[in-house]
């Protein structure tokens, strides 16, 4: 029995990211994937289960596209890697970048390319630091983010983020990360004034809190913050990793703010999780400082910043949602997805508010301050034929979705049905 095997194998020699390790020891996966097929994946049993969290919130345009497959082996065929360090460059990384200045909202303009979202996190801050090293403040170097936010799992990354579990995991953590409470940009200034303007570098915030449990802001609280930050001459980073790429209903989660950050950090949806691939895309005017005022070195770099393959797929994966007008159907089916978590609340006793924007969900459960209920009722799920995710951080008891952009209004029923009937099993079983 290869799953036997499989199993086995994988509890002796597979640490796994971001796991419940006693019930990973004790049960092993829970499943071994080896297909996917748009909203659908399927199991090493033949089990086929809706990818409601597009896997980590990023396989935006389905699984199973043979086109990214296709764009992959030409690129490696043609030229697989060569460096981008210093003044080496190649033609996927040059059209990316500047198809990421076409698409990205106001004078967004220039890209830094690295492997993913905590990468891209990091670079932000350092980017922003030394933008202030140039700007002859070296003593701007505070980075401030929310509470409740999540940024990734890199040194810098895990210090910006606000779920507190994360940060706790490790004992020592990197200098002058300071939290805000989220939402509210009255708070954001009263943090800004209690740690002094003069030592701040940059606040960082995601345009709607994914891991933290899908939170949506206020239409206000952007522009109340951007003027906060010209204000106090404090950079704006948003963190995109999630909403990028059409997500949000928008191409980009900020559109629905009318907000311009100076930077943006990407990721996840740039190559529909395809490659791994991830980046800071500039302002034009930060850019031009930066261009204007150094004559040293710009000492960051990874080795594969700019790889060819991993720009060849997002450029297909990006020529697909646009083609196939991606941002509108996730605006579309992100309606008739809150439309059915309206349905349950009416249905089920045990559900609370229910929250979207675009295809990114959440339905709180209602615990009564007893035991969180939605790890049980993600279990229930996937057992009939749904991923989708808990939230238990900071007294949360919360589900979370997030579909491919692809689904159409059958597939939003279907795993609106089984939502429910998951639910009820739970319910019934108190
Ligand atoms: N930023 C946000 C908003 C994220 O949701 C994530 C991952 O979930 C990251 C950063 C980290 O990205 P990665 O896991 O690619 O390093």
């Amino acid at each position: 029995n290869v799953n036997q095997e499989l199993s086995e194998l994988d509890k002796k020699h597979f640490l796994h990211p971001t796991s419940p390790i006693k019930q990973q020891q004790e049960h092993g996966p829970a499943f071994i994937f080896t297909k996917g097929d748009g909203v659908y994946l399927e199991d090493v049993n033949g089990n086929r289960v809706i990818d409601g969290m597009s896997s980590l919130w990023n396989v935006n345009i389905g699984h199973g596209r043979k086109e990214l497959g296709q764009a992959a082996m030409e690129q490696m065929n043609e030229l697989a890697f060569s460096s981008c360090f210093a003044t080496f460059s190649n033609e996927p990384a040059i059209r990316l970048a500047a198809k990421l200045a076409e698409i990205t909202p106001g004078d967004l303009s220039t890209t830094f390319f690295t492997s993913g979202g905590s990468e891209s996190n990091d670079t932000a801050y350092k980017l922003a630091r030394h933008y202030w090293i140039l700007k002859g403040m070296p003593q701007k170097k505070k980075i401030i983010s929310c509470e409740k936010s999540y940024h990734g799992v890199a040194m810098g990354a895990t210090s910006a983020t606000g779920l507190k579990p994360f940060r706790d995991f490790t004992n020592s953590l990197a200098p002058d990360f300071y939290y805000t409470e989220h939402l509210s940009a009255q708070a954001l200034r009263e943090t800004i004034e209690a740690e002094g303007p003069e030592t701040i570098a940059a606040f960082i915030a995601e345009p709607v809190q994914g891991a933290g449990g899908v939170h949506i802001v206020s239409e206000d609280y952007f522009k109340e913050v951007r003027e906060l930050c010209n204000h106090y001459n404090i950079l704006l980073i948003t963190d995109e990793v999630i909403t990028g790429f059409g997500r949000t209903g928008k191409a980009f989660g900020m559109e629905h703010y009318g907000v311009t950050p100076d930077m943006m950090c990407l990721a996840k949806g740039i190559t529909s999780g395809y490659a791994q691939l991830g980046g800071v895309v500039l302002s034009e005017s930060i850019h031009k400082d930066f261009m204007e005022r150094s004559n040293g070195t710009l000492l960051h770099g990874y080795t594969y910043s700019g790889h060819p393959m991993a720009c060849a797929v997002a450029l297909r994966n990006i020529e697909i949602i646009e083609n196939e007008n991606l941002v509108e159907n996730a605006r579309n089916m992100g309606e008739e997805m809150l439309k059915g978590f309206q349905w349950i609340q009416g249905e089920r006793d045990l559900v609370g508010e229910v929250r979207g924007l675009g295809l990114m969900g959440a339905v709180e459960i209602l615990s009564q301050g007893k035991e969180p209920l939605a790890p049980a009722i993600v279990n229930e799920a996937a057992s009939r034929g749904l991923i989708c995710r808990s939230v238990v951080f900071d007294n949360q008891d919360t589900l979370v979705f997030a579909p491919p952009l692809t689904i159409n209004k059958q597939e939003v029923e279907q795993m609106i049905e089984i939502l429910h009937d998951a639910i009820h099993a739970i319910e019934h079983n108190l």
